[in-house]
Parts: C-alpha cells; sequence; structure tokens
C-alpha cells in the first residue's frame, strides 16, 4: 500500500503547481523588468504583525490591474505601462518593520509608508510604486491616500469604517470600473501621483485641491456620488485632451504603453539630495537665517527612536517651530536659500545640532546615528 501513498503525493504535488488559477510565486524584491521606461510597480505591503492576505499572489491585485487596463481603453484606447515580468503583473510583497498599532498611529501615513519602502530600496527614479496596504490609520483616510510624485496608496482596512465595496465587483462589465471599489482607488490615486488634478483645470476643486467638483461620475471627483461607473474626463475638458495651453494633460504622461520621448516623466522622480552635517548647537546664536540665495529644497528625516522637532531660525535667531517628524518618518521643510534649522529632541528639548542651507541644491537632515543603508540592512536582516 506504501507506493499507493506515494502515488497521491507526487498527484498532489503535480496538481498543487499545476493547476490554472494557483497562486503565483510570491517575490520579495522588484524582479527584472520586461519593459524599460516609466511605468507603475504593484506592493503589497502589511504590518509586521499584520494577517497576511496574500493578495500579491492569488490574483486579486492581478485582476485590479486588468480591470484598470481594460477601463483605460474603453475610456481614451490606451493602457498604462505596468511593470511586469515574464508577461505578468510583477508584485511585490513586503513586510513593514513596525507593528500595525504603531503604523496606526502615525500622522502622515503616506509618506511614513513610503519613507520606509524607500530605504528598503523601492527608489527607482523610473516607478511609480502602487502599494496595497494592508491596515487603517486613526488619521482616517478610506480607501486611499495620494500625492504628486509620491506613492499611490490603497489602504485596505479603510473600509471598515467608509462606504468602499473592498476588491469585490470592481467591474460589472468589460470595459467598466465601478465606483468605490479598489480597482477605482486605485486608478484615481496613480492619477493623483501624475499630478491631477491641475489648479488650471475650468472645475478644479479649490476646496479639495486636485479634485474636480461638480463633474460626480469622474474618477478624479472628490466626493462623485449616485452613478456606479468610472469616466475618465469624459467630455475631454479638465484634465485629459484637454487643449488648454500650459495645463498639465494626461494624456501626455510618460506612463502610456505608447508614449514618446517628450512626454511627462512621473513627477518628483530622479531628485538628488545631498545630507547635511550638524553644527555644534554651541553656535545656535551664531548661525542665524540670512535669506538671499537660490531656493534650496530640504527634508528632514528621523531615524531616532524619539520625535523629533525641527525649527528654523529666524533673521534674529529666534526659534520657529517647523516640521515634528516622528520615528521613521520623513517630512519636507520647504524651500528658502540661506536658512539655517535647528533639531530637537521633543520629549526633553535636548538640541541636537544646527544645520546650514547650502545654496541651490536638494538637501537632507538626517537625526540619527545610522545612516539609511545602516537601517536598510537592519530592516532586511530582522525579516
Ligand atoms: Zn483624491
Amino acid at each position: 500500500m506504501r507506493w499507493i501513498a506515494l502515488v497521491q503525493i507526487f498527484a498532489l504535488i503535480f496538481l498543487a503547481t499545476d493547476l490554472p488559477g494557483q497562486t503565483n510565486e510570491r517575490h520579495l524584491a522588484d524582479m527584472p523588468d520586461d519593459f524599460e521606461g516609466q511605468q507603475m510597480h504593484l506592493i503589497y505591503a502589511t504590518p509586521s504583525d499584520g494577517l497576511d492576505n496574500e493578495y500579491d499572489i492569488d490574483g486579486t491585485l492581478e485582476r485590479s490591474v486588468s480591470i484598470a487596463q481594460q477601463w483605460l481603453t474603453s475610456e481614451v484606447s490606451r493602457t498604462w505601462r505596468f511593470d511586469t515580468y515574464q508577461g505578468s503583473p510583477d508584485i511585490t510583497f513586503v513586510r513593514l518593520s513596525r507593528p500595525e498599532d504603531v503604523l496606526f498611529q502615525v500622522d502622515d501615513s503616506n509618506g511614513s509608508i513610503s519613507f520606509e519602502l524607500e530605504l528598503l530600496g523601492f527608489d527607482n527614479p523610473d516607478k511609480m510604486y502602487v502599494v496595497f496596504y494592508d491596515g487603517a490609520f486613526k488619521s482616517g483616510p478610506c480607501g486611499g491616500n495620494g500625492g504628486e510624485g509620491g506613492i499611490a496608496l490603497q489602504i485596505l482596512g479603510g473600509k471598515t469604517n467608509c462606504p468602499f465595496f473592498g476588491f469585490a465587483d470592481s467591474s460589472t462589465g468589460p470595459g467598466q470600473l465601478r465606483q468605490g471599489t479598489f480597482g477605482g482607488v486605485m486608478v484615481h490615486e496613480m492619477i493623483h501621483t501624475l499630478g491631477f488634478v491641475a489648479s488650471c483645470a475650468p472645475n478644479h476643486d479649490d476646496e479639495h485641491p486636485a479634485h474636480l467638483e461638480g463633474i460626480s461620475d469622474d474618477i478624479m471627483a472628490f466626493d462623485g456620488t449616485g452613478f456606479t461607473l468610472y469616466r475618465l474626463d469624459k467630455n475631454r475638458t479638465q484634465y485629459y485632451e484637454h487643449g488648454i495651453p500650459t495645463c498639465l494633460d494626461l494624456s501626455r504622461s510618460s506612463v502610456w504603453t505608447d508614449a514618446d520621448l517628450t512626454a511627462n516623466p512621473i513627477p518628483g522622480k530622479g531628485e538628488t539630495y545631498i545630507t547635511l552635517q550638524p553644527i555644534d548647537c554651541a553656535f545656535e546664536f551664531a548661525n542665524p537665517s540670512r535669506g538671499g540665495g537660490e531656493e534650496s529644497p530640504i527634508r528632514f528625516v528621523n531615524l531616532s527612536q524619539r520625535v523629533v522637532q525641527f525649527y528654523w531660525l529666524g533673521f534674529d535667531g529666534q526659534r520657529n517651530p517647523s516640521e515634528r517628524v516622528g520615528y521613521f518618518e520623513a517630512a519636507n521643510g520647504g524651500s528658502a536659500g540661506n536658512h539655517a534649522f535647528l533639531a530637537t529632541y521633543e520629549d526633553t528639548g535636548e538640541c541636537i545640532g544646527v544645520y546650514r542651507l547650502q545654496n541651490g541644491r536638494n538637501q537632507i537632515v538626517i537625526v540619527d546615528e545610522t545612516t539609511p543603508e545602516e537601517i536598510r540592512e537592519k530592516v532586511l536582516g530582522d525579516d
């Protein structure tokens, strides 16, 4: 009887690996790209202690991509370039380093998750990262949270307190995209990341920037109601082939599969930053901001275990509160010429360092003893 059992085991193994519709292989890194050029890369992310629903390998996210592509084809007869590996969407699984309750408390859900992904090496200047996060945030975003040049974030746990349908029934037929589904949220957030809706659109919603008002069934309407299926600028008047000179046009974006070399790149990609070294706190009063000089964007990064409060030092040397940055978070401190900043630990008020901006360069202040490379190793090593 023994050999029969063995045959049965072999049969099971055979079935498990060859049945159509079975789970795909899981990838923990971005796989080699099938095509060059700017493209969208999908990530399924869970908190360190979160439930793993296997949406990356059970066909769920793959289905969202295919529904989006069919919808774009029916709306504008074009498709987006999603990152693929051997012909299928390349989806990466990421277990984040922080547990669910810690992530739940962060102030800036999008910035906090995108920053950790950046540290993990998801920083390809040709890619938009489309992230499905299997958790929720106290700051309350329902299904999505996206912004120009950042990640396109889908918050799967947000549907518990908001009217979202989840993944189910993202379409009711070929070429359709249903209102309030994660397939729709994904497309909406991706269009935000590409910089839309621009404020020059005639129906731009000034109360909810980057959205439309008065066209309720549009995918970019803020609070569209009373309809079932999304449309993409159906009258060609707002953000797609609108013909308004100097107003950003989605039809000119680099992520279309038929984009040419003059297309608009994904915003904010490919910027490099230099790391500013701290000046001893004893020299705070010798380093007021002076003004003038070229505009110099600054970014604050906190890799210490404590909350850090940044100040910009006034022309009179006074401290003026700037960004407050939690652990494992980054914040943009704006752009200024010939300014100086100071960082303190929020709990004790202890000064960490004084930082003088250099002229006309993107720069970054990192509060910690560790470098981003060391953190990356730490995070990856913990896996
Ligand atoms: Zn939006």
